[in-house]
């Protein structure tokens, strides 16, 4: 199988680089950010940590789009929700008829992005629960030992295909530790929850997801997100993969055991001057809540609250 990785930053790193290491296939990257391009050409490859050990250069295949003219099967597209409209156009002379694409980004916008260039038959959606991290130009850190983290994927049609199944295989053999989901919404949605309440508040506060939990009050105030969250998928008639204790669990469990020392990739972007996904996180949460005559409060302020924090890191 023939994957190219479109964005070659913390997460697209991760799965490319774990495919081209455990399965057959062919990978490509794509990327725009040019110190980064720059970088990895100089360095020969991509100098890749595991749980912040045993830091190695890793060879890559890296293009700008324009330079680019290959004709992978899958198309895995991480970048972050701002970017990603003009990357897509930017690679737009690619896209073939025969081509799927797969994402697990963080929050929601990206699949109506992708339907674009895409029909839904074509598109495979994914949560990735697992922590990454761009050191810098040319420097990712694969949070977790091998074959940490966990991810779901699903058909944007619900419907498991051939290639579906052979994706699945392949990260599989990566490590990437799989699961077939038959439930898009249900799921994208789950994974957008559980961040509304972990990077968020890490961000606004600007802590470790371990610092969060050992808060006494923070499972109070987690379940007060989750369930002003599932009260407006209630309205919008959707029903998530999780039940709302469990989903309170998820947290738990991955602050605590999972990545109590990772800083969610939201604080990462806020620290270095980016804008966060916030919009497409707690903010379209409370769009859902909107469109269906509820109001999700804590939402909206929390979205407001991590866009004054983005304002109030510039003044440090
Ligand atoms: P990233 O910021 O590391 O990379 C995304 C793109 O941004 C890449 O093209 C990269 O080259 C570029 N980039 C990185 N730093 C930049 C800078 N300073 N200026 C300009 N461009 C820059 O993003 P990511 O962490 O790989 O996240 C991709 C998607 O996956 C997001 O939706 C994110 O929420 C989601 N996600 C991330 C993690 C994680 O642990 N990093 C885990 C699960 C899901």
């Amino acid at each position: 199988m023939r994957y190219t990785v479109i964005g070659a930053g913390a997460m697209g790193l991760r799965y490319g680089i774990l495919l081209q290491e455990h399965t057959d296939a062919h990978v490509d990257f794509i990327d725009a950010w040019a110190p980064h391009i720059d970088k990895i050409r100089e360095q020969g490859g991509v100098y890749v940590s595991r749980d912040h050990e045993n830091r190695q250069l890793i060879p890559i295949n890296l293009y700008t789009p324009e330079e680019y003219d290959g004709d992978p099967d899958v198309w895995i597209i991480f970048m972050k929700q701002m970017q990603l409209e003009d990357m897509l156009g930017r690679c737009a002379h690619l896209f073939k008829d025969h081509q799927v694409a797969f994402s697990a980004m963080n929050g929601w916008g990206h699949f109506e992005k992708i339907a674009q260039y895409f029909s839904e038959d074509r598109i495979y959606g994914g949560t990735a629960l697992v922590a990454t991290v761009l050191n810098g130009p040319g420097d990712v850190d694969f949070i977790g030992k091998s074959g940490a983290g966990t991810m779901h994927m699903c058909a944007m049609t619900n419907k498991v295909t051939d290639i579906e199944k052979a994706i699945f295989e392949d990260f599989k053999q990566a490590n990437l530790n799989p699961e077939i989901s038959d439930d898009f919404k249900g799921m994208c949605m789950a994974k957008i929850v559980f961040n509304s309440v972990v990077n968020t508040l890490c961000t606004m506060y600007q802590i470790t997801m371990g610092q969060f939990i050992s808060y006494p009050g923070a499972r109070d105030m987690a379940m007060q997100l989750i369930n002003e969250a599932y009260d407006a998928c209630e309205r919008a008639g959707i029903k998530l993969i999780n039940t709302r204790a469990e989903e309170l669990e998820s947290v738990d469990y991955v602050s605590r055991t999972g990545n109590p020392l990772h800083y969610p990739s939201m604080y990462q972007d806020m620290s270095r001057g980016r804008k966060t996904e916030v919009d497409y996180i707690n903010g379209y949460i409370a769009k859902i809540g909107r469109e269906h005559d509820y109001v999700c409060r804590t939402h909206e302020f929390l979205t407001h609250g991590v866009h004054l924090a983005e304002l109030a890191f510039q003044y440090h």
